[in-house]
């Protein structure tokens, strides 16, 4: 055992010190990637960076495992548990990787460049520069949908980044420790006491699940007097939550909410929110439209994606874009849309699949598999230019024969290289947490559904997310934070 455990630690040790990285070769193409989400990481893990120069831009440097971030909203999970250092990641590669952290404001086609901003702290100030680039693979991901309704970005929380569940995460508390000032009217304790999250689908009930075992296992016992107000609320405008899973899994999750004591107003639609309300427009069963108004002390909005600017803006430079909305229209290889050189990968890449982070981390593998094979057929090429001089050199029958061979060689090996098919996207399944311990799952390779709850689904949804984990470190945080948190409940600290 005390071997297994040297072992263990020295592969570790190992790890961090990878052997000296080499510095790319000038002559060869340029390859920026923008982001470091699903897509561009799953590229990077995958690619041969000794192929190319290699610049990845990014305002974040750090990988976030986005599928657990719902749970750092309520201190379940630390959220330096589920970020990754993109240093670690580039460290690993055998070729020198270039890592900006700033922004990417705007994509010159023409020019090929990429023009960055860097909002640096220490600095004051914004600064600005242009990044040249032979390929580019745009992997920015997309913003918060708002729809423009009024009051949205004043007054709300949205659940996409590290700061945007602190936020939460401070809110909750805030709410609970002001309703329980002195002599808060009963109105005030039940509004700042009430927990809407607007949007219905995988990122709302997932967060709603989550502030449900908080209130369940944590605050009601640390703060019995919030137990008669404490209240979350789901806003769906479609008639049902999670459209995307078959009825069965949704009248599961539907159920267990009631159980949960979880209200969910279908047909209601957010119209107008303020610091305080909001105004919904809710259908009747007879059909009828009313407005409602609906105090709040936490509002999350969940409901989905929208084009970034520096997308839309790219879009605006391309005709083969004009009929594209909501995002970057690319073939099955990737390549944007009347480009050469471009690739789209993730949430700001329109294909016939859900924006997932499963997907965009298969199209991310998929790409470094297609420039890996791009760089090979490359080099292959020159060798048979080479090899044709050499023969043509030649002086005796057996080197004539001897570089024949050779040629015949490289030839079915540039056939074999040649032969990468389009992008094609293996579906493993969708798995949503809907909070008291169970999930609903579609499992593709099980062929059908699971909606269950208890002890065995509830360790199936924590191993499923322990494995997708980036690395063994965030492995081993995420177990940890979830003993931490089963031994000594939540921290509920603001
Ligand atoms: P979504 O687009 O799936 O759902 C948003 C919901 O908000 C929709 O049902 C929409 O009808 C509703 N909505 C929009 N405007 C509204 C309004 N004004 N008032 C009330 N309701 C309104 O968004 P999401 O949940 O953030 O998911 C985004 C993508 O990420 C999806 O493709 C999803 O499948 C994926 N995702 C998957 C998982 C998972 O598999 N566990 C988790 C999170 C996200």
């Amino acid at each position: 055992a005390l071997g297994l455990i040297g072992a263990t630690a020295y592969s570790i040790y190992d790890l961090r010190h990878p052997e000296e990285q080499y510095e790319p070769d000038p002559t060869k193409k340029t390859l920026v990637i923008l982001g470091t989400g699903w897509g561009s990481v799953s590229l990077l893990k995958k690619l041969d960076t000794e192929n190319y120069n290699v610049v990845v831009v990014s305002p974040r440097n750090y990988f976030l495992f986005t599928p657990l971030l719902p749970s750092c909203t309520t201190g379940l999970i630390e959220h330096r548990s589920i970020m990754e250092p993109i240093r670690n990641i580039l460290r690993q590669k055998k070729a020198t990787v270039k890592f900006y952290e700033a922004e990417a404001t705007k994509i010159d086609y023409e020019k090929r460049v990429v023009l960055i901003s860097d909002d640096s702290e220490i600095k004051g100030d914004i600064s600005h520069t242009e990044v040249p680039f032979d390929m580019l693979v745009i992997g920015v991901g997309a913003e918060n949908a708002t729809f423009g309704i009024q009051g949205v970005r004043e007054h709300s929380c949205f659940l996409k980044e590290v700061t945007d569940a602190q936020n939460i995460r401070k809110r909750i508390m805030d709410c609970v420790e002001t309703a329980m000032f002195k002599d808060q009217t009963p109105d005030e304790v039940k509004r700042l006491l009430h927990m809407v999250v607007v949007g219905g689908g995988p990122t709302g009930v997932e967060f709603a699940g989550e502030l449900q075992d908080f209130f369940n296992d944590d605050l009601k016992k640390w703060i019995p007097e919030i137990q008669d107000n404490f209240h979350v609320t789901l806003v769906e405008a479609l008639p049902n939550v999670l459209p995307m899973f078959s009825k069965q899994l949704i009248d599961y999750t539907e159920s267990t909410f009631k159980e949960e004591e979880i209200t969910i107003r279908t047909k209601t639609m957010v119209k107008k929110v303020t610091d305080k309300y909001i105004e919904a427009e809710v259908t009747n069963p007879d059909g009828s439209k009313s407005l409602e108004t609906i105090p709040y002390g936490l509002l999350v909005w969940a409901t989905g994606n929208a084009v970034r600017p520096v997308v839309r803006d790219l879009m605006s430079q391309l005709p083969a874009q004009a009929n594209s909305r909501r995002g970057l229209a690319v073939n099955e290889y990737l390549v944007v849309n009347g480009t050469e050189n471009i690739w789209a990968v993730g949430d700001c890449a329109i294909t016939n699949y859900a924006p997932t982070a499963q997907v965009a981390g298969q199209e991310g593998a998929f790409l470094a598999r297609l420039f890996n094979t791009m760089a090979k057929t490359d080099t292959i090429e020159k060798e048979l230019q080479t090899l044709s001089n050499e023969q043509s050199l030649a002086k005796t029958d057996e080197d004539r024969n001897r570089v024949f061979d050779e040629i015949r060689e490289r030839q079915k090996q540039l056939r074999r290289t040649k032969q990468i098919g389009p992008f094609q996207y293996s579906h493993q399944g969708s798995l949503a947490y809907i909070g008291k311990e169970r999930a609903v799952a579609d499992i593709s390779w099980l062929s059908g559904n699971i909606a269950s709850g208890g002890t065995l689904t509830y360790l199936f949804w924590r191993s499923a997310y322990l494995s997708m984990c980036f690395s063994s470190r965030n492995r081993v945080l995420v177990a940890v934070d979830w003993i931490k948190a089963r031994l000594f409940g939540r921290d509920v600290s603001r």
